[in-house]
């Protein structure tokens, strides 16, 4: 999930984000990008999930919760540093001595970097729903393919005082695994399906090309890639102020890539292509709020009733 957004300084006040405060639905830390969720924000979310399930589990869809880190070696293979290094988290511990803990203290107590003690472990911090999913469907997938339905917390490293950007959120995705007609018909399905979505929850989006935001010089000629090609579409919707519109969904085709990079092949032999449709569940729910009110006893009716909340 990418916003159009522009890169703002993390001091810079905040007039939605303090609403969203003031009204207990978020609770700010002293890391920019990282809250609690008070219980109308849980409710809001719990609401989006279920009529999320209703809309995308069809017959034969896989459910998968993922915990909010994942392999690092998968990450390695599946090119995510080449692409998105900037991005990443990764999980470090500490596996010293008596001394090398002796040495954290100090550097602490200094206000010193003690990262020089911590090693890097297999895990990092899950930056998609849909990663772990391609490494285990290594193989002979079924002859009508695989359909999965899977949601983690994820992280992104980028700190902003904008709460539709946050480093630490919920994704849910549906994952299409089989020959290139099947995904791409697949994709091009969730098109009025996504869109129909968010207007029945009163919600006006926009669905634009857009590209991911790739690290580097190179990157740059990867992103260009990406949007020509049409592999990646939006819906954008206003959360944090009506000019700037965030993508709270996004279509992804992958084409052959994890395919290839993971060996996973249809029933014919052929590498095998995938798509992927990513609810970024958070800014679902700030854009909910920026367009019905801090408070959702006083939402329209039909929105409450899609979402299962209590008048
Ligand atoms: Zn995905």
């Amino acid at each position: 999930m990418i916003a159009t957004i522009s890169p703002v300084s993390v001091t810079e006040a905040h007039p939605f984000r303090q609403a969203l405060v003031d009204a207990g639905l978020l609770f700010p830390s002293d890391v920019p990008g990282v809250y609690g969720r008070g219980a109308a924000m849980e409710a809001i979310v719990a609401g989006l999930d279920a009529a999320i399930s209703g809309l995308g589990s069809d017959d034969g869809t896989s459910v998968i919760r993922f915990p909010p880190v994942m392999s690092r070696a998968m990450i390695e293979r599946g090119g995510y540093l080449r692409s998105f290094p900037h991005l990443l988290g990764t999980v470090h511990c500490f596996e010293g001595d008596d001394a090398g803990q002796e040495r954290i203290l100090q550097q602490v107590e200094r206000g010193e970097d003690w990262g020089g003690e911590q090693r890097l472990t297999d895990l990092v911090l899950a930056p998609a729903a849909c990663y772990p999913i391609y490494p285990a469907s290594a193989g002979t997938l079924p002859a009508a393919g695989r359909l999965l339905d899977v949601s983690a917390y994820c992280f992104r490293h980028e700190a902003s005082p904008d709460p539709a950007r946050m480093q630490a959120f919920r994704m849910r995705e549906f994952v299409r695994l089989a020959d290139p007609a099947t995904v791409e018909a697949w994709r091009d399905q969730w098109q009025p399906r996504a869109l129909q979505f968010l207007r029945d929850l009163g919600l006006d989006p926009r669905l634009a090309p857009a590209n991911d935001p790739f690290f580097g010089r190179g990157g740059r000629l990867l992103a260009a890639s990406q949007a020509a090609d049409g592999l990646k579409l939006e819906l954008l919707v206003p959360t944090s102020s009506d000019v700037k519109l965030t993508a709270v969904m996004s279509l992804n085709y992958h084409r052959e890539h994890f395919g290839e990079t993971f060996a996973i092949r249809t029933a014919d032999g052929a590498i095998a292509h995938s798509a992927c449709t990513a609810f970024g569940m958070e800014r679902i729910a700030l854009a909910l709020v920026r367009a019905h009110g801090v408070e959702p006893g006083d939402w329209p009716a039909e929105v409450r009733a899609r979402l299962r909340l209590a008048a």
